[in-house]
């Protein structure tokens, strides 16, 4: 962290209420921060999250901050001195989660200007990922907080659904489009416009989700840190 002082300082986001900005140009993999917490035992920790579950669905508030730590025991980052836990998820994030000896510490993943918003993946499973929609704004934005691993598949989960909702909004189209030859020789045309191009655009809209497939590539070159240090997410639990 060293000369520069503190890197970071929180603000209003636009993302997520509060979030953790960079107070200085930050070189890709510097430290910016300890992610502190309570270390709690994994049958607490199962309990916990379980709750905050249950909780979080009632008042549209992202309230897991509990880390996979180690075998025995996790990190609840849901304590008052522990800034980090306001950096928000993001699906084309800047900052990464690191394990160093059971401590949790984040990295800058890149280079990282003054002012940007700082963001890590919280690496939550697909399970119930209508609960936790992604307002991160970015390009790459599935829609939904899940680990970057899970993307693929949440694509494809979306994608199904705006083929059929594109199908079956083409079979409308035929259908009607079918009624108005019949009385095309007696009705102007300008009668049909606005609704073509309702239909038009659903399908186009369901064209575009499918573009972005290019994240798998970036599995192998984050990979190989150093043996102790793992890349870890936020934990989630199954709903019971
Ligand atoms: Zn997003």
């Amino acid at each position: 962290m060293g000369k520069k002082g503190k890197l970071w300082e929180l603000r209003g986001s636009s993302i997520h209420q509060q979030g953790m900005f960079a107070r200085a140009d930050i070189r890709e993999g510097e430290k910016i921060i300890e992610y502190l917490g309570e270390l709690i035992p994994k049958a607490e920790s199962t309990q916990r999250c379980l709750d905050w579950e249950a909780e979080a669905r009632e008042k549209d508030a992202g309230l897991v901050y509990v880390f996979d730590l180690n075998e025995e025991y996790d990190l609840d980052g849901n304590i008052e001195n522990n800034p980090a836990k306001y950096i928000n998820h993001s699906c084309e994030e800047n900052c990464e989660a690191i394990n160093e000896d059971d401590r949790i510490f984040i990295h800058a993943k890149r280079d990282i200007a003054k002012d940007e918003e700082l963001s890590f993946d919280y690496g939550y499973d697909i399970e119930c990922f209508l609960d936790h929609p992604c307002r991160c704004g970015s390009k790459r934005c599935v829609g939904y907080i899940v680990a970057r691993d899970s993307r693929p598949k949440l694509k494809k989960l979306i994608n199904k659904k705006q083929r059929e909702t594109a199908k079956k909004a083409a079979a409308k189209k035929a259908a009607s489009a079918a009624k108005k030859k019949k009385s095309a020789a007696k009705k102007t045309k300008s009668a049909a416009k606005p609704k073509d191009a309702k239909t038009e655009k659903s399908v186009k809209k369901a064209k575009t989700v499918k573009k972005p497939k290019a994240e798998k590539k970036s599995k192998d070159d984050k990979k190989s840190r150093s043996d102790k240090k793992t890349k870890v997410g936020k934990k989630k639990k199954k709903k019971s």
